[in-house]
């Protein structure tokens, strides 16, 4: 496991080994692939809860540093990511984030897609990532097919679908 991390100038200690989507590390243990830095964390903590997420401090995907490793819920690391704009480390993929066109991380899209599947409005998608809602629209496209949605509870929806407030709509009905 270790022989495989090289110790970056950041303090990160990076997994040169094969990596997952989003650029963790994968490290193959009695057969089966489990992620890098979860191993690494389990190594130093004990087992990882059941349910939760190993969320990196750093912001950097392939990092193995057990102090730059903890645990919180997948909203947590969501709000982590969002925070901090993490960008995609690591990748010669021209697809998605890499494409010059794109503000989103993949990541970011995997999110975004799963929200809009389980019915979240674009506005409230857009206002947790700090993106437009044209982003949001751009995320759901065929740029990111690729891209396989992370999958959210459904929304409880509490005000009617569609463009602007409700507000507005009933005015221009009138
Ligand atoms: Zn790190």
């Amino acid at each position: 496991m270790w022989h495989r991390v090289r110790y970056d100038a950041t303090g990160c200690w990076v997994w040169t080994g094969a990596t997952a989507n989003f650029g963790y590390g994968l490290v193959s243990i009695g057969g089966r692939q489990e992620r890098a830095h979860r191993v690494a964390w389990a190594m130093f903590n004990g087992p990882i809860p059941e349910g939760l997420k190993v969320i990196h401090t750093c912001d950097n995907p392939p990092c193995c540093r057990p102090d730059h490793l903890r645990v919180g819920t997948q909203w947590e690391n969501m709000e982590d990511m969002t925070r901090k704009g993490r960008r995609r480390h690591g990748t010669s993929d021209q697809r998605g984030s890499r494409n010059g066109y794109a503000k989103l991380t993949e990541e970011q899209v995997a999110h975004i897609k799963g929200m809009a599947a389980a019915g979240h409005y674009q506005d409230d998608i857009a206002a947790r990532f700090g993106v437009t809602r044209a982003n949001v629209s751009y995320a759901t496209r065929k740029t990111w097919t690729h891209v396989e949605p992370i999958p959210y509870p459904p929304a409880v929806r509490d005000r009617p679908v569609g463009r602007g407030a409700p507000a507005k709509r009933a005015a221009r009905a009138s």
